[in-house]
C-alpha cells in the first residue's frame, strides 16, 4: 500500500488541525521510512520474487523491527511522546501514535500473510488485497480519492502556493503510484532501499503546504 497512506494523513488533519500535515505524514508512513533505512543498513531483508502476488514482485520475508504489530506499536509511541514534549497536546500525541499503528493495519490488508506480530515469532498475518491488482487499485484509488477531498474540505489555501503545493503532492504521488505498479521488477534489493529512501521527500513537502494552508471555518 502507498497512496492508501497518505489518505489516512490527509483525512487526519481533520481530528487534529494543530497537527501540521508534514508530521500527519512523517506518522502514517513511518514504518516504510524506516523500512528502506534498516534494508541499506542490512538489518532488514526482502527478496525480488516476480509474482510473490499479483501486485507486487518483492518477497517481503524479513522486516520485523520497521512492520511488525509490536515495533509498530512502539514507534507510534516514540512518535507520540516525542510530539507530546514539544508540543504538549496529547490529542494530537495520540492521533499520530494511531497514524503509525494505521499503516500496520493497512498493510496487513494488502500483504500476503507476511506481516509479523512480534519479532522473533513465526506469526504472520496479511489479507492478500495484492493478490488482484484490479482489487488493489481499485481500494486504494477510493481510500485516497477520500482523503483527498476531506482534506480539501478541511482546509483552505492562503496563497498561491497552499494550492499548488498541496495539488502538486497529489498529482506526485498518483504518477508515483501507477509508475511502480507498471514499471519492471527492481534490478536489486539495494536500489529498493536507496529509492525507497526518496519517501522521506514528502515529509518536508508536508510541512512546506500545510504552512500555507489554514483550517477552514465552519458555520
Ligand atoms: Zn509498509
Amino acid at each position: 500500500m502507498f497512496i492508501g497512506h497518505f489518505a489516512v494523513g490527509f483525512a487526519a488533519k481533520r481530528a487534529a488541525p494543530k497537527v501540521s500535515l508534514g508530521t500527519l505524514i512523517l506518522s502514517v508512513q513511518l514504518l516504510d521510512l524506516l523500512w528502506p533505512i534498516f534494508l541499506v543498513l542490512g538489518i532488514e531483508h526482502v527478496r525480488i520474487d516476480p509474482g510473490n502476488t499479483a501486485f507486487t514482485p518483492l518477497d517481503f520475508y524479513d522486516y520485523p523491527i520497521s512492520h511488525s504489530l509490536l515495533t509498530a506499536v512502539g514507534w507510534g509511541a516514540l512518535l507520540g511522546i516525542a510530539y507530546f514534549a514539544i508540543r504538549r497536546s496529547s490529542r494530537g500525541a495520540w492521533i499520530l501514535t494511531a497514524g503509525v499503528v494505521s499503516h500496520w493495519v493497512l498493510d496487513v490488508l494488502s500483504h500476503r500473510p507476511d506481516m509479523p506480530l512480534v519479532p522473533g515469532m513465526a506469526a504472520y498475518v496479511g489479507l492478500g488485497l495484492w493478490n488482484s491488482v484490479a482489487a488493489t487499485m481499485i481500494v486504494e484509488a477510493l481510500l485516497f480519492a477520500a482523503g483527498v477531498f476531506l482534506y480539501a474540505r478541511t482546509t483552505v489555501a492562503l496563497d498561491r502556493t497552499g494550492a499548488g503545493a498541496f495539488w502538486a503532492l497529489v498529482g506526485f504521488l498518483v504518477v508515483f503510484w501507477v509508475i511502480s505498479i507498471f514499471s519492471p521488477p527492481p534490478p536489486d534489493v539495494k536500489a529498493i532501499g536507496w529509492a525507497g529512501l526518496a519517501i522521506w521527500l514528502f515529509v518536508p513537502w508536508g510541512y512546506w503546504i500545510d504552512r500555507h494552508r489554514r483550517m477552514r471555518e465552519t458555520a
